[in-house]
């Protein structure tokens, strides 16, 4: 096969060219049933087997405990901001720590379906920080906290989840990981319920996931809707309506390609590695910057910017030229953003940094 280009997108993202050449020979015929995965009955005994296959795999990679349940469901990680709160908040006060784009975004809309009381914002610091847990400013009684655990656009990463039982509170956390699941292991002792859209680092488009917690079930308000509420969603599997089937079989394809690397440990090896090369160059260099504060750089999106602007449309047509695609910063907050997930590889990253050193030789 000619070798393919290095996708650094921020998601939907690159996905392993080992699942997609095992996806293409069963495009037409899944393990010799006569159908492709796309045109199964969800209730068939071959999507059954897949189903059961993807759930059983994603929770052995990420050591997912008994008492949480494990959901695929969809709409996308923007479509959980209103249904956490529709299921956890009870109508009433949610506590949010907003670290960057995402959220905030998850504030705004929250803020329909309950009160949102900010406990910590790194905002005067241009997101580039994370405030301390023990500043935080808790309220009395919240029904959950909220926190984005990777900041996708900002580059902002906890590397330790907070023990808010060791700050006096008990109710759950509430993680958004869509941009860093599967990229290292979740202490799962400290969370709630965790979020994430398939796209960045699980597979395909279409498909969200939910990890909640068993005793977190019974709370949706009686306007939530039957397709978004977690009981009834748990209650039938996953299967309450249709779900996103070919979205489901590529993730368990990637799934299985995570165990083979060797489980979550070896999976998060690769990915600080990864990263720590990027940092270096671009730590090293007079040309490139990275604002964020080495504490809590995230290890999957990587934003930097140049410090001459003006070269950065001649930046990006060179990397194309290499076959280094889709570096453009997101637009709020400009420059360039390489996106690390676990399905770059390590020659990606020295192809990227390669090119960072020969460009500044020649524009620095
Ligand atoms: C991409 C992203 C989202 C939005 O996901 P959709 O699937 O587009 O709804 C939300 N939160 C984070 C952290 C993200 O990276």
């Amino acid at each position: 096969m000619m070798s393919r280009p290095y996708n650094f997108s921020a998601g939907p993202a690159a996905i392993s060219e080992e699942v997609l050449a095992i996806a293409a020979a069963e495009m037409l015929d899944w393990h010799g049933c006569g159908m492709s995965v796309m045109e199964m009955s969800h209730r068939g005994k071959e999507f059954g087997q897949i189903h059961a296959q993807a759930q059983a795999d994603l929770r052995t990679l990420l050591a997912i405990p008994e008492h949480f349940h494990l959901l695929f469901m969809q709409g996308g990680a923007w479509a959980q901001n209103a249904i956490v709160p529709l299921n956890l908040s009870r109508g009433e006060t949610v506590d949010f720590v907003v670290t960057g784009a995402w959220s905030q975004k998850s504030t705004k809309e929250a803020q329909k379906y309950c009160r949102a009381h900010i406990a910590a914002s790194s905002e005067d610091t241009g997101f580039t920080t994370l405030p301390a847990p023990a500043t935080w400013q808790l309220s009395d009684r919240p029904a959950y906290i909220h926190l984005c655990s990777n900041e996708t656009i900002h580059g902002v990463e906890f590397h330790e989840l907070p023990d808010l039982r060791a700050l006096g509170c008990d109710a759950p956390l509430v993680i958004d990981f869509s941009s860093h699941v599967a990229s290292r292991p979740v202490d799962w002792s400290r969370v709630g319920l965790a979020f994430a859209g398939a796209q960045k680092n699980l597979g395909p488009a279409g498909l969200t996931l939910v990890v909640v917690r068993e005793d977190l079930l019974d709370r949706a308000l009686p306007t939530c809707p039957s397709a978004f509420t977690y009981q009834t969603v748990a209650q039938h599997g996953s299967m309450f309506n249709t779900p996103p089937t070919y979205a489901i079989y590529i993730a368990s394809l990637v799934f299985q390609w995570l165990l083979r690397l060797g489980g979550i440990k070896a999976v998060e090896a690769r990915n600080t590695a990864k990263a720590r090369c990027l940092y270096e160059a671009i730590d090293q260099s007079a040309l490139y910057t990275n604002p964020v504060d080495p504490a809590c750089r995230s290890r999957m999106n990587i934003p930097f910017h140049l410090r001459d602007a003006e070269l950065q449309d001649a930046f990006l047509a060179g990397a194309r030229d290499r076959g280094l695609l889709q570096l453009k910063g997101h637009k709020s907050v400009g420059g360039m953003r390489a996106s690390l997930y676990n399905a770059m590889p390590m020659e990606g990253v020295l192809a990227l940094v390669e090119y960072l050193r020969d460009f500044e030789q020649t524009h620095g």
